[in-house]
């Protein structure tokens, strides 16, 4: 006997951080139903990020600074029950840069200066004494960016999640999304866990939301998947452990970052390497590159990598998110790009994806710090 297919208001395609959110600030208006298909919704992007919040983020990008910040009141102060942790510990970022490439330096403070985000420059004994690993040729000057911290990334993915199912919602895991159609009005879908049906489908799929998207007959926004390699590196004996209040140390025009990480140190080359939809692993040579970049930055040899990871970081052209129903096809909403700060964002993207599923424009307070809707809409893709 054919089973009648599980009805809900808002069908989520991704249980990721972007999927959570949009479904937490959603589950009072009508019931959500998550389908996440690993067996664990943080498995992709949303497990191997970095966990930084920072908000002179991409070289101070005016769009992503606005939704940081409307993002800022959540993280710092969760609703009461949300989560028993907080949600951001403070830690100091320093942006280095050597003595050739100065110029960024001086534009990353333009910029920040810009948006008014909390900075300090340090001369050169400042930054020796902030700062007594780096190697000499990084120590003319720094800049120390205000108001940063680690996220407990983990907290905020169960806590949205904890939310939406004592709401009545369901996140359900295994639940590949296999095909999506229209039927007399509502959206079918098929998964690996059965059909579910409902009037808004929100498409949060990570790297895979284009395809999603053609399962429907709708046209891409042409994501793009970053490969970023994360390697956390044995410091040498005569420096170790890396203490835990050490700073985040970022190269001022991004080619790599570091932070300690219980007791090691975690580093990135920044690189972004364009690849398909896939379960990411790091390749030896950008494991390599990392090594090569602390060593280079610093005054440690790194003797032994102790762990990699690698992660996908989803872009559109701009680099700005995608967020809204599509132009050309009710009920379908897009909720996808958050690139490399869909973490620290996601309270803002949650709060606009149900703005706009509810007909309202985006928050007033949104709008207030600066950001335009024609900077995350569908139709600039389209
Ligand atoms: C190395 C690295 C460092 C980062 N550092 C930071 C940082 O410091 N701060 C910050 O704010 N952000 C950071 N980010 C970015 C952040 O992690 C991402 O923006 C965010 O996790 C994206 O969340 P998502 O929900 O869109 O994607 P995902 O977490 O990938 O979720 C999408 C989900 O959709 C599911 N899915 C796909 N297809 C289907 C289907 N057919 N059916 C059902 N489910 C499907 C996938 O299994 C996946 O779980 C970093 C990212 C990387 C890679």
């Amino acid at each position: 006997m054919k089973m009648e297919p599980e009805t809900a208001d808002f069908i989520i395609i991704g249980g990721g951080i972007a999927g959570a959110s949009a479904g937490y600030e959603l589950r009072e208006t009508g019931k959500v139903v998550i389908l996440e298909k690993e067996c664990q919704p943080g498995y992709h992007t949303t497990g191997r990020s970095a966990a930084i919040f920072q908000k002179g983020y991409n070289g101070g990008d005016p769009a992503l600074h606005a939704l940081i910040k409307a993002s800022e009141d959540f993280l710092r102060n969760p609703p009461n029950g949300f989560t028993s942790h907080p949600l951001l510990s403070p830690r100091d970022l320093f942006y280095i840069t050597t003595r050739e490439n100065a110029g960024a330096l001086g534009k990353l403070r333009h910029n920040l200066s810009e948006i008014n985000v909390g900075i300090t420059l340090l001369d050169h004994q400042e930054t020796r004494q902030a700062l007594p690993h780096i190697a000499e040729e990084y120590q003319d000057s720094a800049l120390r960016e205000q108001d940063v911290a680690d996220i407990d990334v983990s907290a905020l993915h169960e806590g949205y999640l904890r939310a939406i199912k004592s709401s009545g919602g369901k996140v359900i895991s295994n639940a590949e999304v296999k095909n999506l159609r229209r039927q007399k009005g509502p959206w079918h879908v098929t998964s690996t866990q059965g059909e579910f049906c409902a009037p808004i489908i929100i498409n949060a799929a990570g790297a895979w939301v284009d395809q999603i998207a053609e399962m429907a007959n709708i046209s891409p926004i042409n994501i793009q998947p970053l490969r970023r390699t994360m390697a956390l590196i044995d410091i040498p004996l005569d420096i170790q452990p890396a203490k835990d209040d050490w700073p985040i140390v970022m190269d001022a025009a991004e080619k790599f970052y570091f932070k300690p990480n219980s007791g090691k140190i975690l580093i990135t080359p920044a690189d972004q390497n364009l690849t398909v939809p896939c379960d990411a692993q790091p390749e030896e040579i950008d494991i390599a590159h990392a090594a090569h970049c602390l060593e280079k930055a610093t005054n440690m040899a790194v003797n032994k990598i102790d762990h990699s990871w690698a992660g996908l970081r989803n872009h559109v052209a701009d680099g700005h998110p995608v967020v809204g129903f599509d132009p050309q096809e009710d009920g379908f909403f897009w909720l996808a790009g958050q690139g490399g700060f869909g973490i620290k964002t996601a309270p803002a993207m949650g709060r606009i994806t149900a703005a706009l599923i509810m007909g309202h424009s985006l928050p007033q307070d949104i709008l207030d710090l600066g950001l335009k809707e024609d900077q995350i809409c569908v139709g600039r893709l389209k």
